[in-house]
């Protein structure tokens, strides 16, 4: 490459501000060379964040989307240190969590004898667990998340555990789930060390030794972290403390190649000119995706389209009466498995996570309701999501009083739902892709419906994919 080349300054436009869209725009402008190509990313709404919105009102904060995310990513790390902020590490009480079974909240616990005592499996349920040790490897890469645990751990654990834990993260369905695409880490395990307690047993080994991965079945085992002012603290920051332009309340709403010019223009909601641009990265939501790719690659559209995302609603119940916060058990919060006679899918306790939730003397319990597996629960008023909602708390935890004060959100499109398939789709939208890059080049798709759903996972997708797309254009300003 010819280091004195005169270089022409070219456009990169991010559509999306979520974490996604704001690692991908960081990661692009610092590949392109921090000013040579100029970066813009374009939000719809008007704050960046997207899922990550965090209210602050009287001393509450409600966490609209996520909770906190696990500690141990490089990217988000190195996004964290970009945007200035200290991570709070939630609180060792973290570690403590529930799952509903028999209409009480029942603490899952790691060592043997205090789980056998839980009740959350009967003695056959237990056996059958323990039996895990002697099933082989399956052969099916296609199995989805409830099949793999009752084949590997019994019916029962698949039921009680395994499908409230994907309630949890998912807000998905065990039995549409695929595990390799839903749950890589868990499928990996057993192909490794032959199965999930084997595994178990060899990385508790390799700790000892201080060696080895950190890694449990379902993912990094290194920590939930937030901020004081909560998840949307980073993306705001990210924002703030970048370089590039950010444009807030311009939602994208055509996407189409000039081939004459060789860019891609970008229709813009009530602006009355297209924005041009030499490449393009999207990360925004799958259906959003799908939505502006319709004319440009209509089988990677249809592909994208074909995605689910249940809408899912969160309520926050802030409880001030002291015979209440005592009822409610020290932890995480407590996921309910379905048939148990509750139409939330689980609480979190975010008071007792990090510090400054609440204000003193009250506690915020953010309550699940939606998803896969109930779907219209999204369309209920808010006096039904009250009433559903309050009246599980009252009779999970045996409450006498109501709350006094709550906060609603319904999220129309949640989060992706990685079916049985999605692996196969995801390789069929990039074969697409790449053929038409060949042709097109500079068009670039990522957000959180292909390498994973957690806010970290989708972080490092939107950075490989930025830095990528930052990438190919410097080089490319640089010959032209
Ligand atoms: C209720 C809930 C709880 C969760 N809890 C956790 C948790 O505790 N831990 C965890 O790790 N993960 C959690 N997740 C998942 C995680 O929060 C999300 O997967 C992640 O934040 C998604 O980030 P993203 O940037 O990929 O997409 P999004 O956050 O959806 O961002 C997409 C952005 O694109 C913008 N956009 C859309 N269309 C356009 C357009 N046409 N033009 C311009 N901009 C557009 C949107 O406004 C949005 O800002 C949770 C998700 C939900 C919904």
């Amino acid at each position: 490459m010819d280091e004195s080349a005169p270089v022409r300054r070219k456009r990169l436009v991010v559509i999306g501000g979520g974490i996604n869209g704001l690692a991908a725009a960081w990661s692009a402008w610092e590949s392109s060379g921090r000013g040579p190509v100029e970066v813009i990313l374009l939000e719809a709404g008007p704050e960046v964040g997207g899922k990550a919105r965090s209210r602050r009102t009287d001393g509450w904060l409600f966490e609209e989307g996520p909770t906190g995310f696990l500690g141990g990513s490089e990217v988000l790390n190195g996004l964290i240190e970009r945007a200035g902020l200290d991570p709070l590490q939630a609180d060792s009480m973290a570690a403590r969590r529930y799952v509903v079974r028999g209409g009480r909240a029942r603490e899952i616990r790691m060592a043997p004898p205090q789980f056998a005592m839980s009740g959350i499996l009967s003695p056959r349920g237990l056996v059958r667990l323990v039996g895990e040790l002697w099933v082989p490897p399956g052969r099916d890469d296609q199995e989805s998340v409830w099949d793999f645990a009752a084949r590997r751990l019994g019916p029962q654990a698949a039921d009680r555990l395994i499908a409230p834990m994907v309630l949890g993260i998912y807000a998905g369905d065990a039995k549409k789930l695929s595990l390799p695409a839903a749950f890589p880490r868990m499928a990996e395990l057993e192909r490794e060390y032959g199965g999930l307690f084997k595994a178990m047993f060899a990385l508790a080994k390799l700790k000892q030794k201080g060696e080895g991965p950190t890694a449990g079945p379902a993912g990094p085992g290194a920590g939930l972290f937030s901020f004081s002012e909560g998840m949307q603290s980073l993306p705001i920051a990210l924002a703030e403390n970048a370089s590039f332009e950010v444009r807030r309340g311009t939602a994208v709403t055509k996407l189409s190649r000039d081939r004459s010019r060789e860019t891609w223009q970008l229709g813009i909601l009530d602006a009355p000119q297209a924005l041009e641009a030499d490449a393009v990265v999207l990360s925004c939501d799958a259906h959003t995706s799908a939505r502006l790719l319709r004319g440009v690659l209509p089988r990677a559209s249809s592909e994208l389209a074909g995605i689910s995302m249940p809408g899912l609603a969160v309520v926050g119940l802030g409880y001030s009466k002291k015979s209440s916060i005592k009822s409610f058990p020290l932890g995480f919060g407590a996921l309910i498995p379905r048939g148990e006679g509750f139409r939330t899918l689980g609480c979190l306790f975010d008071t007792q996570l990090f510090p400054g939730r609440s204000p003193s003397g009250s506690v915020l319990v953010r309550c699940m309701i939606g998803g896969a597996t109930d779907p219209e629960a999204v369309q209920l008023s808010d006096q039904e999501l009250l009433g559903i909602t309050i009246d599980d708390m009252k009779r999970l935890f045996k409450l006498r009083d109501a709350p006094d004060s709550y906060e609603i959100v319904r999220w129309d499109k949640a989060i992706p739902q990685y079916e049985l398939g999605h692996l196969d789709r995801c390789g069929r939208i990039e074969v697409d892709l790449k053929d038409h890059a060949r042709r097109n080049p500079g068009l670039f798709l990522s957000g959180c419906h292909a390498a994973g759903v957690a806010f970290g996972k989708t972080a490092e997708e939107g950075w490989r994919v930025g830095e990528l797309a930052g990438r190919q254009l410097f080089e490319s300003a640089r010959i032209s």
